[in-house]
């Protein structure tokens, strides 16, 4: 199984004074990819390529690529890196005060159902019931719990055990300005990406 080239096509630089050739490959699976190449050496020394995953008009999965002025590729995986390091901390921080209050809540409910039921209730993110027993099946209810104690879930479960924590507070504003400087630099590297 190998991957075959299906054909090649030229289209021009960001500065005009050359082309980039797109090169699409496909496979015995019948699945495509395009292999990119800057064919002028100004743009090759300003331009990189990003790539991104969607979905074409038939709904398939598939790679999106275009070219961005180098070095931004690198910026948005920092502040990506970034939101995750807050995000992390806010998590570890709360879970070193909270984990314990939060396990607690569960204890008087003995009913695998009614667990689910309060965390159903709690969280947009749950599973059915089936599939909350099979996870329960393989990782115990108290790591189950554990799990639902993340960035995602953290302002609610505060909420839920009436927990009021400045520091958490302020990581949690630190993440959603974070969150709004991933936005801002993503937006602006789409809306300076040339294809
Ligand atoms: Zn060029």
């Amino acid at each position: 199984m190998s991957w075959e080239e299906t054909g090649t096509r030229e289209y021009p630089c960001p500065c005009k004074q050359s082309t980039y050739s797109v090169v699409f490959l496909s496979d015995d699976w019948n699945r495509h990819e395009q292999s990119w190449v800057m064919n002028c050496l100004v743009c090759r020394a300003n331009y990189e390529i990003y790539s991104y995953w969607g979905n074409d008009s038939d709904g398939l999965t598939i790679e999106n690529k275009f070219w961005v002025k180098k070095g931004s590729v690198a910026l948005l995986d920092e502040n990506e890196n970034r939101l995750q390091d807050i995000k992390e901390e806010a998590v570890s921080y709360a879970k070193k005060l909270y984990l314990k209050q939060w396990l607690a809540s569960f204890e008087d409910t003995k009913s695998l159902k009614k667990i689910w039921a309060l965390l159903s209730n709690l969280f947009s993110n749950q599973p059915s019931l089936s599939a909350f027993y099979v996870h329960i099946k393989n990782s115990g209810v108290s790591e189950y719990l554990t799990s639902e104690f993340n960035f995602q879930n953290l302002q609610r479960l505060l909420t839920h055990l009436q927990v009021v924590d400045t520091t958490v507070q302020e990581r949690l504003q630190s993440a959603k300005v974070q969150q709004d400087e991933v936005s801002r630099v993503k937006a602006s590297l789409f809306e300076n990406g040339f294809r």
